[in-house]
């Protein structure tokens, strides 16, 4: 019953590692997916890469998902100042459940401690408030996180996931964005419900028309 579904990403790369399998399965399925990143974070790119690299890897990751480029909405606010911008973050997102009327938003976890992604979080649960929202797993910034929602994942689909995420070549030194971490994640979250993978989400609010 899922037609049309949103991504908030604070940062270029947060779809991809919190839900890039569901991605796969929904536009497999012919679902419109919408990508919004809120920051190309210019001020955390690595020495060597220029300044705009990560909305080239943005583009290029999440065309290899099958995204169309007219469904990736790019923002420029400053990277961890987020918080500073919350008002204009939600006039966004309200624009935003306008435009698309989305029927799922996947979206950081409440329990999230990167304060951009609290207040993408915080915004988003605000802004739609007809739709179901999903709060993605990222373990590296979450403190505890409640496994209420599961997305089984085929194989396709975590390539799929693996293809995207190896865009991202200015982030390629983060401990958790390599191949054995995303399958160890995908088969611990597939094996918490008998199946080879899996993604894992947080139930925020769940709405059925
Ligand atoms: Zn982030």
């Amino acid at each position: 019953m899922i037609k049309r579904v949103l991504i908030l990403a604070p940062h270029t790369d947060d779809g991809e590692f919190g839900c890039g399998g569901a991605i796969s399965k929904f536009l497999a399925k012919g679902t419109d997916v919408f990508y919004v990143a809120f920051s190309t974070a210019e001020k955390s790119v690595p020495e060597g890469f220029p300044k705009d690299i990560l909305k080239k890897e943005v583009t290029l990751a999440t065309s290899k998902l099958g995204i169309s480029p007219s469904n990736l909405l790019l923002y420029d606010f400053t990277v961890r100042e987020l918080p500073a911008y919350r008002q204009h973050i939600l006039e966004i997102m309200v624009e935003l459940k306008k435009d698309l009327k989305p029927d799922l938003v996947f979206l950081p976890s409440l329990g999230d401690l990167h304060q951009d992604h609290q207040t993408v979080a915080m915004e988003g649960v605000r802004a739609f408030r007809n739709a179901t929202l999903l709060g993605y797993e990222e373990p590296w910034n979450n403190l505890a996180f409640s496994t209420s929602c599961f997305i089984a994942l085929d194989e396709i689909n975590i390539k799929d996931k693996l293809a995207a995420l190896a865009c991202y070549e200015s982030q390629a030194r983060r401990p958790y964005a390599n191949e054995e971490f995303i399958r160890s994640l995908a088969t611990t979250r597939g094996t918490q419900i008998g199946v080879p993978y899996a993604e894992a989400f947080e139930t925020i609010r769940l709405f059925i028309d």
